[in-house]
């Protein structure tokens, strides 16, 4: 079996940022991170976004609010992110506190800066199959591996377990319009070991440490594992490659997709300053 690291496919962004940075003329576009409270995932992650920016020569600047800040007033502050200039893309930590009214701040973020996809046009277009528009980070890094790493969808069988508005429908989405036939299951998806043992590729973002196992892998099967679970302190999947033997190819946790979510959100950044100007 291939393991199929996420460090050789944030290799190959790399280089295309790199090669659309020239056609800013010296212009170090700047992410705008948006958060409240200080959950220790949201700060690990921003961490990683930081230190991925700052290795690609691009600027972040966090802004950070307390929750006890009102929904009106967190509006008003946002409003004033989405308008200026020198943020060129928003990365918005959610969920956000249950007081604040996330819809009318995802309806206030301008799609063009809207880099994690959270933007119903953006949303529109990932589903109408549109090549332009951002797609949520996570989603965007599973079809990068794969595209990187050659894999043909065209005819495949993929199987995404989980249907979340962050990964599982976008993937999916994504998946069809690569002319890929897409299974989407969950919760309540009847013989599930059957379904995902028919996959060509199984993609699987359930949030369940190891919850698939050798029983619903099929011979030559490529399965990509989005999920992030902490298991005695311990990082670990939603799937147990332990006793796989017949896959094809697999993504490992930690080092796989993880690894390539935030270089997606720095290409996604520099599309942005690009269509800027
Ligand atoms: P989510 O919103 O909780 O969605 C989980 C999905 O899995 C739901 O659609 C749920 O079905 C389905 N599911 C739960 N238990 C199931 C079961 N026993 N059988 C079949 N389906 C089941 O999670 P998410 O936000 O999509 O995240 C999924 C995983 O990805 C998590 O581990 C998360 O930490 C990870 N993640 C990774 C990254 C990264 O960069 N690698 C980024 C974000 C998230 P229902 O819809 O029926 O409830």
């Amino acid at each position: 079996m291939i393991l199929l690291y996420g460090a050789d496919t944030a290799n190959v962004i790399k280089e295309e940022i790199e090669s659309m940075k020239k056609s800013l003329n010296g212009y170090t576009p700047t992410l705008g991170i948006v958060r409240i409270g200080a959950n220790p995932a949201d700060l690990s992650y921003e961490k990683g976004a930081i230190k991925k920016m700052e290795s690609l020569s691009l600027n972040t600047k966090v802004f950070e609010f307390d929750e006890s800040i009102s929904s009106d007033e967190f509006l008003d502050e946002f409003k004033k992110i989405n308008a200026d200039k020198n943020i060129d893309g928003i990365l918005l930590f959610r969920p956000l506190p249950k007081h604040i009214d996330e819809k009318k701040v995802i309806d206030a973020l301008d799609e063009k800066k809207d880099l994690d996809g959270i933007s119903y046009k953006n949303i529109a277009k990932i589903f109408a199959g549109e090549k332009e528009g951002f797609a949520p980070c996570t989603a965007k890094a599973v079809m990068k591996i794969i595209e990187s790493n050659n894999i043909e969808l065209e005819g495949k069988n993929v199987v995404v377990v989980g249907r979340s508005m962050v990964i599982g429908k976008p993937v999916a989405m994504m998946a069809l319009s690569k002319n890929a036939t897409v299974t989407i299951c969950h919760s309540k998806t009847k013989n599930l070991k059957e379904v995902c043992k028919n996959a060509d590729v199984l993609i699987v973002a359930v949030g369940r440490a190891k919850m698939i196992n050798e029983e619903y892998i099929g011979d030559n099967a490529i399965v990509i594992d989005v999920g992030i679970n902490f298991v005695d302190g311990k990082l670990c999947g939603d799937v147990d490659l332990s006793n796989v033997v017949n896959a094809a190819m697999a993504t490992p946790v930690p080092k796989g997709v993880g690894a390539v979510t935030t270089s997606v959100l720095a290409e996604h950044l520099v599309i942005a300053a690009k269509n800027k100007s």
